[in-house]
């Protein structure tokens, strides 16, 4: 189990996002770090993922600093379109299209995510890998309204490049919002 901590705000624009309802926000949902901190030790989770929203549109120093200090494990899922601030145990970066992913964040992702929405897709993953250090994790996984037409493509994608992984947003197969 992990923690999810969702940040309002992205300017990324994926017409296929599902979380538009975090693209914008107001001051009634500001909460202080040390708020956040709190809900988190509340709960048995000893590890967090940072997500959004696009969570670096913030300077996640301090949030990190004080995970940290607690013993808690911190994870960030980002795309990497702008700059890399926090300490991180596991960097998921997962490239959009519509707005390219900064050198120091493909060099420092410990995972590459890509979405793959359709056939073309495959080469602009491929692209991506390219630019990764060549210990990052390559994940492939099926954006989830087109699941049952490009999975089968997927999973024969990875049978013929099998340093490509599946993932799979197992929290929707579950119904965990
Ligand atoms: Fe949605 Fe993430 Fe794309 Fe932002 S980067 S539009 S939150 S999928």
């Amino acid at each position: 189990a992990a923690y999810f901590i969702r940040l309002a705000g992205c300017d990324v624009g994926c017409h296929w996002c599902d979380v538009k309802e975090s693209w914008t926000h107001s001051i009634d949902q500001l909460m202080s770090v040390e708020q956040i901190i709190e809900n988190v030790l509340a709960s048995k989770a000893d590890s967090v993922v940072v997500t959004g929203g696009e969570p670096l549109l913030y300077n996640l120093d301090y949030l990190t600093e004080c995970l940290r200090e607690n013993n808690i494990k911190t994870y960030i899922e980002t795309s990497g379109a702008y700059p890399l601030t926090g300490n991180w145990h596991w960097i998921c970066l997962s490239p959009k299209k519509f707005r390219q992913p900064l050198d120091i964040v493909f060099d420092n992702a410990d995972e590459l995510k890509v979405v793959i929405y359709n056939k073309t897709d495959f080469l602009w993953a491929e692209e991506n890998a390219g630019k990764v250090s060549k210990d990052c994790c390559l994940y492939l996984q099926p954006e989830w309204d087109k699941r049952e037409e490009v999975l089968p493509l997927i999973i024969a994608y990875v049978k013929e490049s099998p340093k490509w992984k599946i993932s799979l947003q197992t929290h929707k197969f579950m119904g965990i919002p």
